[in-house]
C-alpha cells in the first residue's frame, strides 16, 4: 500500500510502497484512512526539524490529524464496530512504571518525554491507506460528521485547553455561571491567530458563551470565517497587541494559536484581572526578544493571572471535541466545512507538504 514518509538519513519526503499492516492483538482494529490534515507540525518534519522514525526504521509515514473507517476487528474488540467513523488519539504512553500520567491514561501529560506519536516520534502515521491500532485508542464519530471529522484532531488542542480553564475558573465562582456545560455571559476571550488551531478555538469560545475577538494579519477569507460564527476580526495591522486591552476592554482568557512569541507576550500585558493566558503555539527558537518583564510579573501578581501550556489531548477532549463538533455543524452548518479549503489525492502530497499554500485547513483524501 502508499504512505508518505520522511526519510531522515536522505534529508527526503516520499511517496512509498510499504506493507499493509495486521491484527497484531486480540484488541486492535483495522481501518481505512478516509482523510488526513496538513498542519504545520507535518510541514516541520518535512523540513527535518524533528519527527523520528520507529526504532530499527530508516523512515517515518506521517500524518497524525486522521479520520478513518472500521474494516476490521479483533476477537476480543467491544468499543467499536465494522464500518464505524473513527479518529484515533495521536499519543501512546510511555513504557516507565513511575509515570503516574501515562499509567493512569493520561499520557497528554507524560512527565518522562518517552512517549511515542503516531506520525511524529517512534510511530508510524495515518498517511497511507491502511492502519492498525488498539480500540482504546479510537474515537467513534457518528456518520453525520464524514465531511469534517478530520477536524476533530486539532479541535482537542481547544477541548483540553478549555477543560483546564474551566477548571481554573472555579476560583471565581461569582464570576460566571459555571455548571457544566453553562454559558459564561460574563467572560472576554481574544484568540491570537487564525490557522485552523485559532479558528476552531474560537469557535469553541462562542459556543461556550464567550464574547470571542480573533487577532490576525488581514485576510479577507479568515474574517468572514470568523464573522460568520458569531466573533470578531481584530486585524493586527490597525491594534498593536499590546494594545488589545484599550481596544477591548478587560480581558478574561487570551488562547494563543500563533506560535509567535513576541506578539504573545506583547498580548500577555493586555490581560486583564483575573485572566488566563492560554499558550497551544510552539515557536522555532529565533534570537531573542525584549519583553517587559516587569509590567508582565506586576501583572501577574497584582491581577491574580493565570499562565497555562497546553499540549497534545486525553480521551475526554476527543470526546469534547466529537460532541462539540457537531454542536458547531448544527450551529454553522456552512461555515465548518469552509475551514477545509482543499482536499488532495496522496500523490499530491509534495503541494502540501513542502509549500506554502494559500487557505485554512488542507485535507489529503485518501479513500
Ligand atoms: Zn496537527
Ligand atoms: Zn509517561
Amino acid at each position: 500500500m502508499k504512505a508518505v514518509a520522511v526519510v531522515p538519513s536522505r534529508r527526503s519526503v516520499e511517496l512509498r510502497q510499504i506493507d499493509a499492516p495486521r491484527l497484531d492483538s486480540p484488541t486492535s482494529v483495522r481501518m481505512r484512512v478516509l482523510e488526513v490534515g496538513v498542519c504545520g507540525t507535518d510541514r516541520e518534519i518535512c523540513a527535518m526539524e524533528y519527527g523520528t522514525p520507529p526504532a530499527g526504521c530508516d523512515h517515518l509515514v506521517i500524518g497524525h490529524e486522521s479520520l478513518a473507517e472500521v474494516v476490521e476487528l479483533g476477537p476480543e474488540v467491544t468499543q467499536v464496530r465494522l464500518g464505524d467513523l473513527v479518529v484515533p488519539t495521536v499519543r501512546r504512553p510511555c513504557a516507565h512504571a513511575h509515570c503516574v500520567p501515562c499509567r493512569t491514561g493520561r499520557q497528554d501529560f507524560c512527565i518522562t518525554g518517552d512517549f511515542r506519536e503516531r506520525g511524529i516520534k517512534e510511530l508510524h502515521g495515518f498517511m497511507t491507506e491502511f492502519v492498525v491500532d488498539d480500540q482504546r485508542t479510537l474515537n467513534v464519530l457518528p456518520h453525520s460528521l464524514r465531511g469534517v471529522g478530520v477536524l476533530v484532531e486539532p479541535l482537542t488542542i481547544a477541548e483540553k485547553a478549555m477543560l483546564q480553564v474551566e477548571l481554573l475558573q472555579q476560583r471565581l465562582p461569582w464570576a460566571c455561571t459555571m455548571q457544566p456545560g453553562g454559558r459564561q455571559f460574563c467572560h472576554k476571550a481574544v484568540v491570537l491567530g487564525a490557522g485552523p488551531v485559532g479558528l476552531l478555538g474560537a469557535m469553541k469560545l462562542v459556543a461556550s458563551g464567550f464574547e470571542t475577538w480573533v487577532y490576525s494579519r488581514s485576510d479577507g477569507e479568515r474574517q468572514a470565517i470568523v464573522e460568520a460564527f458569531g466573533a470578531h476580526f481584530v486585524a493586527a495591522e490597525e491594534v498593536p497587541a499590546e494594545q488589545l486591552g484599550r481596544e477591548l476592554g478587560s480581558i478574561d482568557l487570551i488562547y494563543e494559536a500563533m506560535g509567535a512569541s513576541q506578539t504573545s507576550f506583547a498580548a500577555m500585558g493586555a490581560l486583564g484581572t483575573n485572566g488566563v493566558f492560554v499558550f497551544t503555539g510552539v515557536p522555532g527558537r529565533k534570537a531573542p526578544v525584549t519583553v517587559d518583564t516587569d509590567l508582565l510579573m506586576r501583572n501577574l501578581v497584582l491581577k491574580n493571572q493565570v499562565v497555562l501550556g497546553t499540549v497534545n489531548a486525553g480521551a475526554h477532549a476527543f470526546a469534547a471535541a466529537v460532541a462539540d463538533l457537531q454542536h458547531f455543524v448544527a450551529s454553522w452548518p456552512d461555515v465548518v466545512p469552509a475551514l477545509i479549503s482543499s482536499r488532495h489525492p496522496l500523490e499530491r502530497y509534495d503541494q502540501l507538504l513542502l509549500q506554502r499554500t494559500p487557505g485554512v485547513k488542507h485535507v489529503i483524501e485518501v479513500a
